[in-house]
């Protein structure tokens, strides 16, 4: 059953969406995803919305039930997911407040279920492009109409948090090339392929990271607070999207990911 064909996973500062949303509790394989999925329509859309962290901000980064959020939008029909999150800038260059419509992701996550093929079915999915060109371009298009400070492209680190990086730590990150760097792209983007899903992030810039030369350690209390006052943009973003994803999916290989793995 189709109740939803597009996903949306709300980060950090990010618990509601949907403007008369329907709550469904869902149960997996992987037990209970974050929080009860609000499901609703967006310009004709059928849209289902998790708040990853849960509603409160009960999980950690490190402790998000990854495996059963992403499953949960499997199960309502979802073939389209944006993971959009809260980041740190690694570049002088990408200031505070830029949406960054990430194009690549370097993994440096340490102690997280990782993978829906543990055995004994086993699959090595193809994760050269983590993120779908084709909702990259709608999240492109739509920060371009409504003139909101975006930047096409850019390499998202993970890491496992949830502490924050040492100075040290930042600077080698930029220097590998990293652009932006957050804590729950992985294993999220890594598991919607498994799946066979869309998957697209767009990264909201809160704060410059550590290793940015004359940057003052940054709080958590710092970032919610820029991520606050941008949340309305960012769902803005989001709702202009939307309307941008193709009815089918000709457009990008991500619905057959797993073709040539041995597995599909
Ligand atoms: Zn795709």
């Amino acid at each position: 059953m189709t109740t939803a064909e597009i996903g949306v996973f709300g980060g950090s500062g990010f618990y509601a969406f949907l403007d008369d949303p329907e709550e469904i509790l869902v149960d997996t394989p992987y037990g209970k995803p974050a929080a009860a999925v609000t499901v609703g329509s967006i310009a004709g859309r059928r849209v289902a919305f998790i708040p990853r962290h849960g509603k409160d901000h009960e999980f950690p980064p490190h402790r998000v039930p990854y495996r059963a959020n992403v499953w949960a939008m499997k199960e309502l029909g979802v073939t389209r997911l944006f993971g959009p999150s809260a980041a740190g800038s690694l570049r002088r260059d990408i200031p505070p407040r830029t949406f960054v419509v990430c194009d690549q992701a370097i993994d440096l996550t340490k102690s997280r279920e990782n993978t829906f093929f543990d055995g004994p079915i086993t699959t090595h999915v193809s994760f050269a492009d983590p993120y779908c060109p084709v909702l990259r371009q709608g999240l492109v298009g739509a920060s371009v109409e409504l003139g909101i400070d975006h930047r096409v492209g850019g390499t998202m680190v993970v890491i496992e948090g949830p502490r924050f990086s040492t100075r040290a730590e930042s600077k080698m990150f930029a220097t590998v090339g990293g652009d932006v760097i957050g804590m729950t792209q992985f294993p999220e983007a890594a598991l919607a392929k498994e799946l066979e899903l869309c998957f697209a992030n767009v990264a909201l810039v809160t704060d410059y990271d550590v290793g940015v030369d004359g940057i003052a350690p940054v709080s958590h209390a710092e970032v919610l607070k820029v991520f606050g006052e941008n949340l309305d943009k960012l769902r803005d973003l989001l709702f202009a999207a939307i309307p941008r994803v193709p009815e089918d999916r000709s457009g990008c290989d991500c619905s057959h990911a797993l073709g040539g793995s041995g597995h599909d």
